[in-house]
Formats: C-alpha cells, sequence, structure tokens
C-alpha cells in the first residue's frame, strides 16, 4: 500500500470519538445504542474500504474528520425512519407490472384489510359450530360459484400453489408435460426448477412447436403421477404449431386414471373478447373441460391481491390441503380479506371491470384515456412552467406481469419536453421524489402513459414537475 493510503487510513476516526460527538447530540433519542455503535462502525468500514480499494487517484472527501463521519451517521439513523416501501405513479403504461406491485386494491379490499387486521377475526374459527374452521372457507363459496369448482385453496403465489399441487399429486413420481410450455416467469419460476424441488421427475413431451396427444399417450406409464397443462401466459408459440386440447388431456387422464392439472397463471374471470381483447382462457372454461385442478395468481387479471389460487375437484383439493407443505405455503389474514372483497365484484362482471383497477385499465375505452390525456394536459398548462412543453401521443400499452404478451392495447401518452433537462435526466429525478413517478423515455421526451394513470393521481405529476424543475 503506497504511503498516501496509509496516512489517510491512520486519519480516520475512531468509533470513540465519533459516538463522543452523537451523545452529545442526544443521538439515543433516535436509535438504541448497539445500532449506533454498529452504524458508526458501518460508516468508517466503508471509508476504510474505499481508501484500500479506490482504484490510482484519491478522492479528498475520503479523508474524513469525525464531525463530517457523526453528520453521516446520524443521516444513516434519520434514513431508517423514512419508509422504504411507497406508492409511486406507474405512468409506464404496463398494467400489471411486477416491479411496481402487480395489481392495485380495490376500495373495498383496503377496508376489509383494515377492519380485520385492527381487531381479533374468525379467521379459523366456525361462528355457527364454534369450534375450528378452516381459512380458505372464507373464499371458498365465491371461488366455486366464480369457476364452477367443488373446492378451493389459496398459498402465498401461484408458484407456491403449482409447487404444492405437484408436490401432493406427483411427489416421486412423474409429470407430463409438453416441451412448449416449459414455461420461466420472471423472478426465478422456472418448471423444470419448480419440479425438482418438489420432487417430481419432469417428463418432456414433443417439441417446442408442436406437442400431439400422441406424445402424451406414449409418455404415460405406471410412473406417471400427473398430466400438465401450463399455460404459456407470458409468450406464443406461433407458426407452424399443434398442442393437444384439453379436452383430449382429460380424456386420457380418465382412461389412465392419472389426475390433469393446468396451471394457468394469470387467471382470467371474465370474457376479455367482450372488451375487444384477445381471448383468455377463463378458469371456468378450463374447469368445464374436466380438468382436476387449475391453479392461478391472485394479482394478475384476477386484480386482487398476491395469492396463489387452487380450484378443482373436492377429493384433489382435500389431498392437497393435506399437504404438510402446505402449511409452510399458507396465505395470511390480510390477503384473505382482501380476496374476499376483490371476488364480490366479479359478482357482477361489469361491476368489476370498473371497480378493480387492473381489469378497468385493460378493458377501458382508448377514447376515455385520451380524454384523461387532455385533462392532465390541460391542468399542466395552467402551471406555466417555463421550461417544459406537452404533447399528445398514441401508442400501445401492455398487459404485463406474464399476461396477453402479444396483445397490443392502444393508449395515449402525455409527452413532456424540457428545454434545460435531458428526458433521461427528468425520468432519473422523477424516481426519487416524495411520490415517485416512473415513466418512459424516447428521445427527447419523458413520456407518461395515461393508460396506468389515474385522475386523482394528477397532483404527484404536477407536483413533481415543480419539484424537479426548481432544482
Ligand atoms: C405468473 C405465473 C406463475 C407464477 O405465479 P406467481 O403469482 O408470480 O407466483 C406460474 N405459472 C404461470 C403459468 C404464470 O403465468
Amino acid at each position: 500500500m503506497d504511503e498516501q493510503r496509509k496516512e489517510m487510513l491512520k486519519q480516520l476516526p475512531k468509533i470513540d470519538e465519533v459516538l463522543l460527538i452523537l451523545e452529545k447530540q442526544n443521538i439515543y433519542d433516535l436509535a438504541p445504542r448497539d445500532v449506533v455503535k454498529e452504524t458508526c462502525r458501518k460508516v468508517v468500514q466503508d471509508l476504510r474500504d474505499q481508501i484500500v480499494n479506490a482504484k490510482k487517484k484519491l478522492p479528498a472527501e475520503l479523508n474524513a474528520d469525525a464531525t463530517t463521519v457523526a453528520k453521516e451517521v446520524e443521516e444513516s439513523i434519520k434514513g431508517l425512519y423514512r419508509y422504504s416501501l411507497r406508492r409511486v405513479v406507474n405512468a409506464t403504461g404496463v398494467i400489471l407490472h411486477t416491479n411496481l406491485g402487480r395489481a392495485p386494491l380495490c376500495p373495498e379490499a383496503l377496508e376489509r384489510i383494515i377492519e380485520v387486521g385492527k381487531a381479533y377475526s374468525n379467521l379459523e374459527f366456525d361462528l355457527i359450530r364454534g369450534e375450528r374452521g378452516q381459512r380458505y372457507d372464507h373464499v371458498s363459496s365465491l371461488l366455486c360459484a366464480l369457476t364452477g369448482a367443488e373446492d378451493a385453496l389459496i398459498v402465498n403465489n401461484n408458484a407456491a400453489a403449482v409447487l404444492l399441487v405437484l408436490n401432493t399429486l406427483a411427489q416421486k413420481k412423474e409429470a407430463v408435460v409438453s416441451r412448449g410450455e416449459l414455461i420461466e416467469i420472471g423472478g426465478e419460476f422456472r418448471i423444470p426448477e419448480i419440479m425438482q424441488k418438489s420432487a417430481t421427475k419432469l417428463r418432456e413431451v414433443g417439441t417446442t412447436n408442436r406437442t400431439r396427444l400422441s406424445d402424451y399417450e406414449k409418455a404415460v406409464n405406471d410412473k406417471t403421477g400427473l398430466i400438465m397443462k401450463v399455460h404459456t401466459s407470458n409468450y406464443r408459440i406461433v407458426g407452424f404449431t399443434e398442442e393437444a386440447s384439453i379436452e383430449s388431456l382429460v380424456q386420457l387422464g380418465k382412461n389412465r386414471s392419472i389426475p390433469v392439472m393446468d396451471d394457468l397463471g394469470s387467471g382470467c374471470l371474465i370474457d376479455l373478447d367482450l372488451y375487444g381483447l384477445q381471448h383468455e382462457p377463463t378458469i371456468r372454461e378450463r374447469l368445464a373441460a374436466g380438468v382436476d385442478v387449475v391453479t392461478f395468481s391472485g394479482d394478475k387479471l384476477l386484480g386482487g391481491p398476491q395469492a396463489g389460487i387452487i380450484v378443482g375437484k373436492k377429493n384433489v383439493i382435500s389431498k392437497i390441503k393435506k399437504n404438510p407443505l402446505n402449511r409452510a405455503l399458507r396465505i395470511d389474514k390480510f390477503t384473505l380479506a382482501a380476496l374476499e372483497a376483490t371476488l364480490m365484484h366479479y359478482l357482477n362482471a361489469t361491476e368489476a371491470s370498473k371497480k378493480l383497477r387492473a381489469l378497468k385499465a385493460l378493458t377501458e375505452p382508448v377514447a376515455d384515456v385520451k380524454k384523461r390525456a387532455e385533462n392532465l394536459i390541460a391542468k399542466l398548462q395552467k402551471e406555466n412552467f417555463d421550461s417544459l412543453k406537452f404533447m399528445l401521443r398514441e401508442d400501445f400499452a401492455a398487459a404485463g406481469g406474464g399476461s396477453l404478451p402479444t396483445q397490443q392495447i392502444p393508449t395515449v401518452l402525455v409527452a413532456v419536453q424540457n428545454k434545460n433537462m435531458p428526458a433521461t435526466k427528468m425520468e432519473e429525478k422523477l424516481r426519487q421524489i416524495d411520490v415517485p413517478i416512473i415513466a418512459r423515455v424516447d428521445k427527447d421526451e419523458i413520456l407518461f402513459d395515461m393508460r396506468t394513470v389515474a385522475e386523482d393521481e394528477f397532483t404527484f405529476i404536477v407536483e413533481g414537475l415543480k419539484q424537479i424543475t426548481s432544482l
């Protein structure tokens, strides 16, 4: 190590010195002793690492004195009081954005969470019989009514649902799946890996683009535990393709006494064709075809909280409920409360498409989106931003969240040009304000997609632009 570095390391303040300064400023009102001490150690260690690891030239500011380090420790402790998980404005036009929390909850779901969370509840208590009940019972009647299932079970997310079903029905056995359906969903969910973790042997059949019923027939034997169909919810294979119909797989399962599972993923409860969108298989449709069990997410097209929903035949669901793994994947009471309120909206399908924000964004006529864009521009123009120019743009939004991958959804954007700042800089700054705005950038414009922005979020955009232009 060179002399300069050695000297700088020697100059770093001692922990006790820093602590003394902080104690005088009543730091222990903010955090307990251990936390303060560890933070001091960490800040000094960071400085030490920077000095040791710096490439050639050492920045002068690294030579920090005790007061500077104390200030940094205090800032770091104050940072613990700032909420890290916060609301943001999703101006990306990606409706079910997994990184932005997928589906926003409806007001009724939020009310139910507060109601059930603030007091005790009958989560696992049967009020009629006065004895222990099952937590799933609170949503199973609704789920059965809405899908035609005989019974239902809810777990943490759809990945957990798939794991649990595979482990229950095909542990130490083979599950037959088409090569065209070995999906990966963002965030490490891959069918072959989930199979491994559920102690199921993957038996691939067919090819990427073509799988016939005869491929399944040849693969089924006395080691087969399950015939599995996976909805290619986030991609499509087009061109020279063939797949075995769900009905023919159900028939094969019946003939050989093998259960048939359908991982539908996005889990749609309404007929999207009615809104001019591509056909997305509904849960009811798949159960009516005779499959034993269907799994899907609560926070994709359903538009509710994160959950993995398992519906199907009573005998199969009852086996799944008894799997000890179920206890480890169990759903919490807030999710159940929110899910119940979300599902209730589906008793009236047109109601659901208005009340559930993700569904509304997906099905809203583009004329209404355009109206909102015009309203936002009118509101922005009243503010007299000197450096900003606002324009309407037409483009396409996306369903996102592993749903309707090829669906182009017409949308209208508000484009903003800033003569004092490049669009990439604006995008970066808008991400770092109190209510962050997540937007798209195209060349010298920042774009706010009005399909995912609600009228009551306009003030955040106005305030956000004020903040970043006044800096
Ligand atoms: C999204 C999806 C999953 C994973 O569901 P999560 O809710 O993200 O855990 C599994 N299978 C399919 C077909 C999916 O679309």
